[in-house]
């Protein structure tokens, strides 16, 4: 008997989220993490719509927001000539307050959640002591994967914590978090396919604690510096006191002499941190293998324009985890493992896509910068000119692809329900809310205010729309002879029913949708069986 049932390696985001999920479905799971501490370097800062949604779906997104930058803050994206000029273009983007507002106001499909800013640093340690308070997960810090074997019952890994003899964990399954370079995915030979080492960069963290109040064009999130060939991009962090800057400077203290000119204003400041990174734009050519899967920048690796790297991972995880929970509790059968890859690895290569496009468009209007841009000037003026104008458009591809973060929807997927026909356009950047099966369900508001999304339980619901007379009683008698977890939610009123063009949806655990009708079908079992991956590949 395993001592664990998944053993989990790596707790960055994409391992406290898997760890998360699948402790509060009552996992045994073990987390292994080779640092003795979490994260101290800024990394992400942006939890997209999506991810919201499921930290709510967690039950920790307003410990999360707490956490954060705070909920009136503007989002707002500048290009400028410094942080002490008039601003070239300003993007307004909502705070979460105007954000939340504009979601309690309408009933239209969209995203229950707004994003959040939060920095990595301040993200993981959050989940961390979440995470340490599940009774099923054992959170072990300053802990390596070294080596792992698999046979067909369980994974044999090899930990080594310092200044302790090798040590041997057995677990039904592995799951390696555990980042770009991967030892997981390297051990079983899987290669990544796509761009690797395109550019370095380095991005600092400073300390700055007046320039927040003191930025004349204005409070945001994101400026851009309208100076090349560095092109400085400084970044608001949660505490509105830290700010990280990027740029593709030769040496450390070159990012303080940078960070200081682009403030052209006498602020004082100190420089935290320097680290260097690489983009690239890959995607493991399989998700795993066996008992052994891949999640988050070791299974995908975006440039972080876009803020497609832990969104997606977090998406992975919570693909993953009620998979993993429904095998081990007996019910789930073959095709939900194999699903992860089916699922997760068109998204993956997908949003490699979306974070090339995102980029293109940021190099777009960086290719208008001249020498003559500061200068009072005709030709100084027309250059300007023309970059804002490609500010204006392309970098909208990074900030307004909701589309993107939050309308995948599963095509290929053994455990969908094929409905005849293509489908809306699922990498369409826009978001626009779609029952069709294999897609996140919208939100919708009920009757009482409350939101549909938090009605729904850790099993599968199927929902009765618009006051629906249909029997739905075959299907209901094949889940429970499955064992496999099914509730009924009758949603009365008509605004649901519109949005979802349906009177019946089945829904998984992770709020996809299987199936929708008006009626079940002939065939009603038939759907039990796919949607709990008993279906053989051939049928
Ligand atoms: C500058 C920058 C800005 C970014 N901005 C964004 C953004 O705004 N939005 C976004 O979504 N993403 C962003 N990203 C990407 C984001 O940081 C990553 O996608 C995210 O960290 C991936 O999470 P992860 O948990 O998969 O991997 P990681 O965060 O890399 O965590 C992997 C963990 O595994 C541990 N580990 C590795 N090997 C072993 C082993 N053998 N045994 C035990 N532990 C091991 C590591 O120590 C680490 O803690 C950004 C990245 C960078 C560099």
């Amino acid at each position: 008997m395993p001592e664990t049932q998944v053993l989990i390696v790596g707790a960055g985001p994409v391992g406290l989220t898997l760890a998360l999920d699948l402790g509060r479905r009552g996992v045994r799971c073990t987390l292994i993490e080779r640092n003795t501490t979490s994260i101290q370097l800024p990394k992400m800062e942006r939890c997209n719509a999506r991810t919201m949604e499921i930290y709510r779906r967690l039950g920790i997104a307003e410990q999360v927001r707490d956490a954060g930058l705070p909920r009136d803050a503007p989002m707002d994206v500048f290009l400028a000539l410094s942080m002490a000029s008039p601003p070239l273009v300003h993007l307004p983007c909502p705070s979460v307050a105007e954000a939340k507002a504009e979601i309690a106001a309408h009933n239209d499909g969209g995203l229950l959640e707004p994003y959040q800013l939060i920095s990595q640093y301040t993200l993981e340690p959050l989940l961390r002591s979440i995470v340490e308070t599940l009774p099923t997960i054992n959170v072990r810090f300053g802990c390596e994967l070294v080596e792992f074997t698999q046979d067909a019952a369980s994974v044999t890994a090899v930990v080594r914590a310092a200044g302790a003899p090798d040590e041997t964990i057995r677990a039904s399954y592995l799951v390696g978090c555990d980042g770009g370079s991967s030892t997981v995915r390297k051990q079983l030979g899987i290669r990544l396919q796509g761009e690797g080492n395109i550019r370095k960069l380095r991005q600092a963290l400073f300390r700055c604690d007046d320039l927040y109040e003191k930025i004349p064009m204005g409070k945001g999130r994101h400026y851009h510096i309208a100076e090349g060939p560095l092109f400085p991009f400084i970044i608001l962090q949660d505490s509105t006191r830290h700010w990280t800057l990027h740029a593709g400077a030769s040496s450390d203290a070159e990012m303080a002499e940078i960070f200081k000119k682009s403030l052209a204003m006498p602020i004082d400041f100190e420089m935290i941190s320097v680290n260097e990174w690489t983009q690239h734009l890959l995607c493991a050519e399989r998700y795993g293998e066996g008992r052994v899967f891949v999640a988050g920048d070791a299974a995908h690796l975006v440039i972080p324009t876009g803020g497609l790297g832990m969104n997606t991972g977090v998406g992975d995880a919570i693909d993953l985890s009620w998979k993993l929970a429904a095998t081990l509790e007996g019910w789930g059968g073959p095709q939900l493992l194999t699903s992860y890859e089916a699922e997760r690895r068109p998204i993956g290569l997908r949003n490699v896509k979306a974070s090339r496009a995102a980029m293109t468009g940021r190099l777009g209007w960086r290719a208008a910068y001249h020498l003559n841009v500061k200068d009072n000037t005709p030709q100084g003026a027309a250059t300007r000119a023309e970059m804002s104008a490609l500010f204006d458009t392309q970098q909208r591809k990074v900030t307004e692809i909701l589309g993107i973060e939050a309308g995948y929807r599963y095509v290929e997927s053994p455990i969908i329900w094929r409905e005849p026909g293509d489908g809306p356009e699922p990498d369409n950047p826009s978001y626009v809310p779609t029952s069709w099966p294999g897609a996140r369900l919208p939100h919708v508001w009920l009757s009482d205010a409350s939101a549909l999304h938090d009605r729904l339980g850790p099993g599968y619901t199927l929902l009765r729309l618009g006051g629906t007379h249909a029997d739905t009683s075959t299907l209901e008698q094949s889940f429970r002879k499955m064992h496999a977890p099914l509730e009924i939610l009758d949603v009365p009123g008509q605004r649901p029913r519109e949005i979802y063009q349906s009177d019946l949806l089945l829904v998984r655990p992770d709020l996809h949708v299987v199936w929708r009708g008006n009626k079940l079908p002939q065939d009603a079992p038939k759907i039990a069986i796919v949607a709990t991956g008993h279906l053989p590949p051939s049928a």
